[in-house]
Order: structure tokens, then sequence, then C-alpha cells
């Protein structure tokens, strides 16, 4: 499988290995999250979250949310335009599509043997 038979239009496809966990947000698209609990808006206390979560370098995103009392993963919260924690990235600018099909999604996923998050960045 290749990328740029997926996506044609793409300016740049580029894959990249984080040593460490890293947060990929949305960019200037970040609208918010919510807790995926109880659906109250998590924005309040997800950054301290985030901090706290990053001084062990991410290898625990669970926290206590303050909402509801109740345990979640900060790679679980709903966000309005998707984010994800994670150490590779496959980053393509400019895709020329404004989603992938479930074909090209399910496509990718086979070929990296993983499920993929697809997070849409506005630099
Ligand atoms: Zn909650």
């Amino acid at each position: 499988m290749c990328l740029n038979q997926l996506l044609p239009q793409a300016d740049a496809i580029e894959a990249i290995f984080e040593d460490d966990v890293r947060f990929f947000d949305p960019g200037s698209n970040w609208s918010g999250v919510t807790c995926n609990l109880c659906g109250e808006d998590a924005e309040s206390w997800f950054f301290d979250s985030m901090e706290a979560a990053s001084e062990s370098g991410f290898r625990d995103l669970t926290t206590t949310a303050p909402c509801c009392g109740g345990k979640v993963d900060l790679n679980r919260l709903n966000y309005v335009w998707q984010s994800a924690f994670g150490r590779f990235a496959i980053e393509v600018l400019n895709p020329g599509v404004v989603l992938l099909s479930s074909e090209q999604v399910e496509t990718v996923s086979r070929a990296l043997q993983s499920d993929i998050t697809e997070v849409w960045a506005h630099i």
C-alpha cells in the first residue's frame, strides 16, 4: 500500500517517529474536549491533567475526571476535533480530501496492523 495512491493530490506525506509519546492536536481547529463518561466540558481540567501525565512521559493517561469522578483515559476523551496521543504519525500536508473514506481508513489500518486515529490539523 502506498499512501501516494490513496491521496494523490497531497502536497507531502511524511512518517513521523517520536522518541516519546506526544499529543497530536488539531492546531487552530482545536474546539474543546468533553468527558467521555458524562459529556461535561472537560477543557477546564484537561490541560492540567495532560501536564501531569507528561511528567511520566504519558506512560499513564488515566486520570480522575473532576466533572463526574470517573476514571478516564485522556486518549478516549471526546475531542470536538480529534486529537490523539502517540509516538507515530503519518503527516499529510494538504491531502486534497475532506475526510478519508472508511475504505481508506481500513486500508491504512490494515497496512500498519493497528487502528489509526485521524487528526485533522489546521496549522
Ligand atoms: Zn465526567
